[in-house]
């Protein structure tokens, strides 16, 4: 991944217990998105990690959450009050932990989760990855985030990070902490063996 800060440092990678998810609300437009949630569910499972997720029923995110309790994992969901019944909350979880406000769900995913997986998604999946992103550029948290590359879904990102960076407007390590496959195995074991740039720690998880 390019960058460009040449000589970073890095730290060894950490275990990882527990995976946060971050993806669509629907089942996006082809049966290729939900096939791949329920890979990624059973998957990360089957590897003995526990999910944390939003705790929704509904598409990719109902989708992750079921392949993994088939497969015996444990689910936790992380949602606000005012969105139990709007996102319609998943009955059959480990734990749903209920929150009073959306910034709360994403402090506690990320206390929770020791890496985080993006699949595809929409303004949602977004708005957590990129918050999540700009948290490690902080130095809130050292973890990798994993974008699952269904059908090439996070090419033009990509491009368009490629521009920022040409730009001027995204300097030093911050893409380290992004990994990309479109094999989520592949995936996973590159959040495995991810040893984090190291940051100065410009805030911590409460004053975000
Ligand atoms: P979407 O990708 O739009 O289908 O949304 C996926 C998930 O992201 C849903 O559970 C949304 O509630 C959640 N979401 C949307 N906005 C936020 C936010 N500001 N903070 C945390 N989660 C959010």
């Amino acid at each position: 991944m390019s960058t460009n800060d040449p000589s970073p440092s890095f730290t060894p990678p950490r275990p990882l217990r527990r995976i946060g998810i971050y993806c669509a609300s629907n089942e996006g437009a082809r049966p290729v998105y939900v096939d791949a949630a329920r890979r990624v569910g059973a998957l990360v499972a089957r590897r003995g990690l526990g999910i944390v997720y939003g705790g929704g029923r509904t598409g990719l995110m109902g989708a992750v959450a079921d392949a993994a309790l088939e497969a015996g994992g444990e689910v936790i969901g992380v949602m606000p009050h005012g969105l139990v019944e709007r996102e319609v909350a998943h009955t059959g979880l480990t734990a749903l932990r209920v929150v009073d406000s959306m910034h709360e769900r994403k402090a506690m995913m990320a206390e929770l989760a020791d890496a985080f997986l993006v699949l595809p998604g929409g303004i949602g999946t977004f708005e957590e990855f990129f918050e999540t992103w700009s948290w490690a550029q902080l130095g809130v948290h050292r973890k990798p985030i994993g974008l699952l590359d269904v059908e090439a879904f996070w090419h033009p990102l990509q491009a368009l990070l490629d521009q920022v960076e040409q730009e001027g407007f995204l300097r030093g390590t911050p893409r380290y902490w992004l990994q990309q496959h479109h094999d989520p195995e592949a995936l996973l074991s590159l959040l495995e063996t991810f040893e984090a740039p190291v940051a100065r720690r410009w805030l911590r998880l409460g004053e975000t």
